[in-house]
């Protein structure tokens, strides 16, 4: 029986976490549960699963928690998800909160010698030399969640050999694949959250739009595999049943393949090195047909240049990237800027830091930049000037 803490629980891996552990009750217990201000689920998941303890993001909110379950130990803010993060009872954190703000929980978790299911790339992407040397230094295992970096975790079994020449992730291409860039730069909200294949969250659901998604689990991959940004291939893949590939030396590919479900991957990851039973058919490959592929195209996702950009620079620049995204995102999704205009602030933003950017040492540091990044967003993105390596049509 795994005893797992789970940030983010109202969240599309959070709520597909806790389907896990409905249909493994055998194998799987909740202690801890944080959440963001979702209170009528989160209620109903107190209910079914009766943690220890639970965490909001508001005062107010935990305290209308702690009248309804007295029971509980309700918490609230930073501080309520630091102690879900290191609950006592908990042996694995699952951290499917969404941006910047799993770091420093992740962190926690990490020092408390938790293991980690990690969801929350962004993690990764702002500081992941020093989450990778922490959780070597505390001897916790990382478990991907991200369906390609499980699929990775699958093809390698940890780090790579010498025979591994290129990992490729395969990218659905998002609403957008194949559309002009014409058209993408007046997309709307629910055009850009309308995914293919992918049911996700309003924030990844648009960075799989822009395929900054993808360029974050370059960079994701890159600290998890201790690999290269030159050997790192994405590679478009609109049917999303290939998850990654590993290229050999000997010029041998060998792929993961299964059916596109969130929970397959999360499974992987709370069992590891276990094989549990899935809650969805295997892959029918006579059924599918066929597999496509095609290469990413860079004029019309610049997004990915960009988190290519960022990992090369290194230091600070990945938190000043994804800071910036998470800017641009949000007020593209409040309906306060266009669509085009995300892969053009964050550009922005990078170019300003370029001649600033220092070695990243500790996390006080990673959040300040992810804080300075998100003023200069705000500022770029009242700002109406033509910016560079974006092109304007
Ligand atoms: P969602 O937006 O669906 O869920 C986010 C969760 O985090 C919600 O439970 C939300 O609470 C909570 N939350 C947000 N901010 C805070 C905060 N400050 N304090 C406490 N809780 C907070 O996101 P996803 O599940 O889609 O994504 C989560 C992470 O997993 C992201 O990093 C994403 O990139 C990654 N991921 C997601 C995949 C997917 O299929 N969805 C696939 C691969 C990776 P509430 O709703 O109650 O406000």
């Amino acid at each position: 029986m795994k005893r797992l803490a789970v940030l983010g629980s109202t969240g599309s891996i959070g709520t597909s976490t806790l389907d896990l552990v409905r249909t493994h009750p055998d194998r799987f217990r909740v202690v801890a549960l944080a959440a963001g201000g979702n209170l009528d689920l989160l209620g109903r998941q107190i209910d079914e699963h009766r943690p220890a303890m639970v965490s909001v993001t508001a005062d107010g909110d935990a305290e209308l928690l702690a009248a309804e379950f007295p029971e509980i130990e309700i918490a609230a803010g930073p501080d309520g998800l630091e102690r879900v993060a290191t609950h006592e009872m908990a042996e694995m954190v699952v951290t499917a909160l969404v941006g910047a703000a799993g770091l420093p929980p992740t962190m926690a978790a990490i020092g408390a010698r938790k293991d980690i299911a990690l969801a929350n790339k962004e993690t990764l992407v702002i500081a992941g030399d020093l989450v990778m040397a922490a959780a070597a230094t505390a001897g916790v295992r990382l478990l991907p969640v991200d369906s390609e970096h499980a699929a990775l975790h699958q093809l390698l079994g940890g780090r790579p050999g010498a025979a591994v020449a290129r990992l490729i992730l395969t990218a659905s291409g998002g609403p957008f694949r194949s559309w002009k860039r014409s058209r993408m730069e007046r997309a709307t909200v629910d055009e850009a959250l309308d995914h293919p294949t992918w049911r996700m969250g309003p924030k990844i659901s648009v960075d799989s739009a822009t395929m900054m998604n993808k360029g974050l689990e370059i960079i994701e991959a890159h600290h998890l595999f201790a690999m290269p940004e030159d050997r790192i291939d994405v590679v478009i893949h609109p049917q999303s049943l290939v998850h990654s590939l590993v290229a050999h030396t000997d010029g041998t590919l060998i792929a993961q393949l299964s059916v596109n479900d969130m929970r397959l991957p999360i499974l992987y990851a709370l069992g590891w090195p276990d094989r549990l039973d899935p809650p969805v058919e295997t892959l029918d490959l006579a059924a599918v047909g066929r597999l496509d592929f095609s290469p990413p195209d860079p004029d019309r996702f610049p997004a990915l240049d960009l988190a290519r950009a960022a990992l090369r620079a290194g230091g600070e620049m990945p938190a000043v990237l994804n800071a910036a995204n998470e800017v641009a995102v949000a007020t593209f999704l409040r309906g306060h800027c266009p669509f085009g205009r995300i892969a053009a602030t964050i550009d922005a933003v990078m170019n300003t830091w370029s001649n600033r950017n220092h070695p990243l040492v500790s996390i006080e540091q990673a959040m300040a930049t992810d804080a300075e990044a998100r003023r200069m967003a705000i500022t770029a993105l009242g700002n109406t000037t033509t910016l560079s390596r974006v092109p304007s049509s």
